[in-house]
């Protein structure tokens, strides 16, 4: 498809495959969808990558002012994941506070460029608690792994992200 670019293809390819198919709560896509979606671009050879995001502390959330307060933090954060990704990707909600997006025609550089502007988003969010919150993130990049495994790589990469940013908090208060 020489005059067809690829992020038409690919923007093609998630609405043929996804209609219907939503999270209730978010009105993200649901999880099989990633995987509908990914064995399409992988047969049509469509470069991707994955980017695992998880909210930290979630459950301090719940804890703290109750599961419906919980509820609209989780929905804000997915309206702020829409706004910024909706181009061009994927959002899917993975799980509970989890979310995996997939992303086509952008470089690693520019996908943190979009990590950040939805770090910004949260903190101007009118909702108190969503500009409070932080959440790690994994990003497999363009590469020759199938899907499974750039879940596995970036959702390895996502720990490792938490895992510096609680070592971080606990010396900050220590
Ligand atoms: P971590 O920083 O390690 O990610 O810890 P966490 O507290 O965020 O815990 P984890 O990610 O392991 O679990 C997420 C929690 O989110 C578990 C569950 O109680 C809560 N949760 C999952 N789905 C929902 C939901 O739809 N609504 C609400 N209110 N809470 C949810
Ligand atoms: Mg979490």
């Amino acid at each position: 498809y020489p005059l067809v670019s690829t992020s038409a293809i690919a923007t093609y390819l998630i609405l043929e495959t996804s209609i219907g198919n939503k999270d209730q709560m978010t009105g993200l896509y649901a999880r099989s969808i990633a995987f509908d979606v990914t064995d399409k671009y992988q047969r049509k050879n469509v470069m991707y990558s994955v980017v695992v995001i998880d909210i930290n502390d979630f459950k301090d959330i719940n804890d703290q002012y109750g599961h419906i307060e919980g509820d609209k933090v989780i929905i804000e954060f997915s309206n702020i994941l829409k706004i910024v990704f909706d181009e061009n990707a994927l959002v899917c909600r993975f799980g509970g506070d989890e979310f995996l997006i997939v992303i086509n025609d952008k470089s690693n550089n520019s996908i943190r460029q979009l990590l950040s502007q939805f770090a910004q988003f949260l903190k101007e969010s009118k909702n108190d608690i969503v500009t409070q919150l932080k959440f790690s993130f994994g990003i497999s990049h363009n590469n020759s792994q199938d899907f499974e495994g750039k879940i596995i790589d970036a959702d390895n990469k996502m720990y490792e992200h938490k895992a510096k940013l609680k070592n971080y908090k606990r010396r900050k208060t220590d």
